[in-house]
C-alpha cells in the first residue's frame, strides 16, 4: 500500500489552501481541507453543517467529535492512504485522535509542514481575501479571534510534531511560487 501522509500547518490567511491545490497536484494526493468540507455541508445544509456553523461564524474551533467523524468518513472509501490534511489537526485531541486514526490505516505521518507568515502579513490576506470570496468568517474581529484560537490551540502541535521529528518549517511570507518550491524541496 503507497502510504503517503501530508499535514500542512499555519495559522488562518498563511496560504494552506493555495498551497495544499497545487501540492495534491504535484503529489498526486487527496487534499482534505476540513474547512472545505465543513463550508460544503454548511452550504448544502446538512446536519453537520447544521451543527457547525455557529462555531464557523465565531470563529471558533467546530467540536472534535464532528472533525473526526468526517475525518474517518472521508477516509474510509480510499484504497491507497495518499492525503494533504489542510487545516486539520488543530488542537492536541485531534492529533492524537489522527494518530490513532493513521496507526488503524497501518499508515504513517511524511511530514507535517509549517507555513510561517507574520501576524500583519496574514490580517492582510484574509481581509483581502475577505472582498474576493466574501467568506462569513473574514471579517476583522473574527480573523482576530481565530489568529488567537490558532495560537492557543493549534501553534502547540508544531512542537508536538517537532518532538515527533516531523516538522518542516516553511517561509510563507514568499511569492506562492517560491513557497511551493520549498515545500516540493522538503518533501523530496
Ligand atoms: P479554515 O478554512 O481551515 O480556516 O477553517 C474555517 C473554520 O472551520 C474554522 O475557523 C473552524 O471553525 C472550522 N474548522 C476547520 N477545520 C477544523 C478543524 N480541524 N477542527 C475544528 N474546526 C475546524
Amino acid at each position: 500500500m503507497a502510504n503517503e501522509v501530508v499535514l500542512l500547518m499555519g495559522p488562518p490567511g498563511a496560504g494552506k489552501g493555495t498551497q495544499a491545490a497545487r501540492l495534491s497536484r504535484s503529489r498526486n494526493l487527496k487534499q482534505l481541507s476540513t474547512g472545505d468540507i465543513l463550508r460544503s455541508n454548511v452550504a448544502e445544509g446538512t446536519d453537520l453543517g447544521r451543527k457547525a456553523r455557529g462555531f464557523m461564524d465565531a470563529g471558533e474551533l467546530v467540536p472534535d467529535d464532528l472533525i473526526i467523524g468526517m475525518v474517518r468518513s472521508e477516509l474510509s472509501d480510499l484504497q491507497d492512504v495518499r492525503v494533504l490534511f489542510d487545516g486539520y489537526p488543530r488542537n492536541p485531541a485531534q492529533a492524537s485522535q489522527l494518530d490513532e486514526l493513521l496507526n488503524d490505516l497501518g499508515a504513517g505521518l511524511t511530514a507535517a509542514i509549517a507555513l510561517e507568515v507574520d501576524e500583519d502579513e496574514v490580517v492582510r490576506r484574509l481581509l483581502q481575501r475577505s472582498d474576493e470570496q466574501g467568506r462569513s468568517d473574514d471579517n476583522e474581529q473574527t480573523i482576530r479571534h481565530r489568529l488567537n484560537v490558532y495560537a492557543e490551540q493549534t501553534q502547540p502541535l508544531l512542537e508536538y510534531y517537532e518532538t515527533a521529528g516531523k516538522l518542516k518549517r516553511v517561509d510563507g511570507g514568499l511569492s506562492v511560487d517560491a513557497v511551493e518550491e520549498q515545500i516540493s524541496r522538503v518533501l523530496s
